[in-house]
């Protein structure tokens, strides 16, 4: 089954407090790092070690280490506020950037970005967003990350909605997702429902402007997109 949610106590009560309107983007910047760490554990708990010589001070012994070259790919740029955390539990993790925005008419992604290199040089890919939504920028994501030669990914959000879920796993069904919870459903303007509003706009308290405000009239062409993703759910 590629799709985990957490059922850890410490989870569901951060991300009560990330959710509460009232929690300013300090603390909710914050509560994105301990979630991260602490999904970034769970979602690593698979990946392969290989015995190496050590010795303690007491006497010599094969401890673990850990095996693949993990590579971090936040989705630009809610997922930068993952970043820190999953460095700090992977300190030499590459940190790869593929920039997707979220066209708000169409609720479809569209590169701008991409620093690759030519070949794959991780064996593990994260893709970090802390909002699974549609799943498009997910699915493009991973879509360029298999091409660049990436063998094994994982998606790592704080909150799913069950359309962006089955989208993701319809297009990447090898994708292992992580996430602290799966919400209700995504409304007319692709908001994850009952969410947390914009994760980027509330981490980096850019709450100006229309196109940053969850009430705004959706767009036909969004809410067609999320008529049909609700459609194939059904389906
Ligand atoms: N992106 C967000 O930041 N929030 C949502 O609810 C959906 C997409």
């Amino acid at each position: 089954m590629p799709l985990h949610v957490s059922q850890h106590p410490l989870v569901a009560h951060k991300l009560a407090i990330l959710r509460d309107k009232t929690t300013e983007p300090k603390k909710f910047r914050e509560l994105v790092r301990e979630l991260t760490w602490l999904l970034g554990y769970e979602a690593m708990a698979d990946l392969a070690t290989r015995p190496e010589p050590i010795e303690t001070p007491l006497e010599p012994m094969t401890a673990a280490r850990l095996e693949p070259r993990v590579g971090l790919i936040p989705i630009l740029r809610a997922g930068l506020g993952m970043v820190d955390a999953m460095l700090e539990l992977l300190p030499t993790a590459e940190v790869w950037h593929i920039g997707l925005y979220r066209d708000e008419r169409t609720l479809k992604p569209v590169e701008y970005y991409n620093k690759l290199p030519d070949a794959a040089t991780a064996q593990v890919c994260l893709v970090l967003d802390p909002m699974l939504a549609t799943g498009g920028s997910a699915a493009a994501t991973i879509d360029i990350l298999k091409q660049w030669g990436a063998a094994r990914i994982k998606q790592v959000s704080l909150i799913a909605a069950p359309e962006g879920a089955r989208t993701l796993e319809a297009a990447h069904p090898d994708v292992d997702i992580h996430v602290a919870a799966m919400d209700s459903h995504l409304n007319e303007r692709g908001y994850i429902v009952p969410g947390l509003g914009d994760a980027g706009d509330r981490q980096f308290g850019t709450f100006a402007g229309p196109a940053s405000e969850p009430g705004r009239e959706p767009g036909d062409e969004a809410a067609a997109v999320v008529r049909r993703l609700q459609r194939n759910l059904e389906g």
